[in-house]
C-alpha cells in the first residue's frame, strides 16, 4: 500500500457504558469487570475518551462514573438504552432529560453530546436533543442510515467505524483504520466495556474475540495511532470548535 504522509491525524475512542451486549442481556460484567480495564489502558497510554453513559448505568455505578468525569468526557446514551426511534415523541423527550439530569447530578456538568442506542433515532430525537440544549449528536455512522433535519444547529458527528471491526485481528483491521488516518479529518471509534468480557449465548458478531483479545486489540490500536502522531480528541472538543466555525 502507497504510504499515506498525513502529518497529525485526529482521533476520538468513544465508549458506549450500558448493560452487556443489549438488548439480549441485562447483567452488567462489562461495567463491573471490563470498564476498570479500559480506564487502565487510557490511563496507561494517557489518552482523553468520551463516554456515553446510559441513565441507567450512572444510577448503578455513580462512583465510577463520577471518577470517569474527572479525565474523561461524560455524554448521554438515553435512559436505559432503548430504540428511540420506537418511542413516542413525548416518551423520548422524558426518557433523555431523565438521563441528562442524572448524568448532571453525577458529574456536576451538563452532557454536551448524545448517542442514539443503536444509532437509532428520528428527527424528533434531533429536535428533543436541540431544545434540552445539546451541542452534538453523535448518533450517525457512515456504515448506517440516519434521518436528517434541516436547519439543526446540532453539530453532527458520525462514527467512523463499528466497535466489532476493531476486534477484527490487528493485520486487517489496521489496514482500514491506516486508510481512515489517511483521509479522514477525524477518525471516531466506538467501544463497549462489555467487549473486554468473554461473551457467550449472544450474537456471533457481539462475541467474536471479546474478553482478553479485545483488551489486547485495544492496547495495541492506540499504541500504533501514537506511532502515526496521532491527537486524541473528545468529541466536545470537536463539537465546540465546528459549532464556533459555523
Ligand atoms: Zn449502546
Amino acid at each position: 500500500m502507497k504510504k499515506c504522509y498525513k502529518k497529525k491525524p485526529q482521533v476520538a475512542l468513544t465508549i458506549d457504558v450500558e448493560q452487556d451486549a443489549p438488548p439480549f442481556l441485562n447483567t452488567w460484567q462489562g461495567v463491573e469487570k471490563g470498564l476498570p480495564l479500559m480506564l487502565e489502558v487510557l490511563a496507561k497510554h494517557d489518552v482523553p475518551a468520551t463516554f456515553f453513559i446510559t441513565g441507567l448505568a450512572a444510577e448503578r455505578f455513580p462512583g465510577l462514573i463520577a471518577e470517569i468525569s474527572q479525565r474523561h468526557e461524560v455524554s448521554c446514551h438515553g435512559y436505559e438504552h432503548e430504540r428511540f426511534d420506537m418511542l413516542a415523541v413525548e416518551e423520548q423527550r422524558k426518557r433523555i432529560q431523565k438521563a441528562t439530569e442524572i448524568l448532571q447530578k453525577i458529574t456536576g456538568t451538563k452532557p454536551l453530546g448524545f448517542r442514539a442506542p443503536n444509532f437509532k433515532l428520528t428527527v424528533q430525537t434531533l429536535a428533543i436533543l436541540e431544545e434540552i440544549g445539546y451541542v452534538y449528536d453523535a448518533s450517525k455512522a457512515s456504515y448506517k442510515q440516519a434521518p436528517r433535519r434541516s436547519g439543526s444547529s446540532l453539530v453532527e458527528i458520525p462514527n467512523t467505524l463499528p466497535s466489532s471491526f476493531l476486534r477484527l485481528p490487528i493485520w486487517l483491521s489496521r489496514q482500514v483504520l491506516s486508510l481512515c488516518l489517511c483521509f479522514l479529518p477525524l477518525v471516531v471509534l466506538d467501544y463497549h466495556p462489555w467487549e473486554l468480557v468473554k461473551m457467550s449465548n449472544v450474537r456471533f458478531d457481539l462475541r467474536f474475540a471479546t474478553g482478553d483479545k479485545a483488551l489486547n486489540r485495544l492496547d495495541r490500536t492506540i499504541s500504533y495511532l501514537r506511532t502515526r502522531g496521532t491527537r486524541f480528541v473528545t468529541l466536545k472538543e470537536v463539537a465546540l470548535y465546528r459549532a464556533t466555525q459555523g
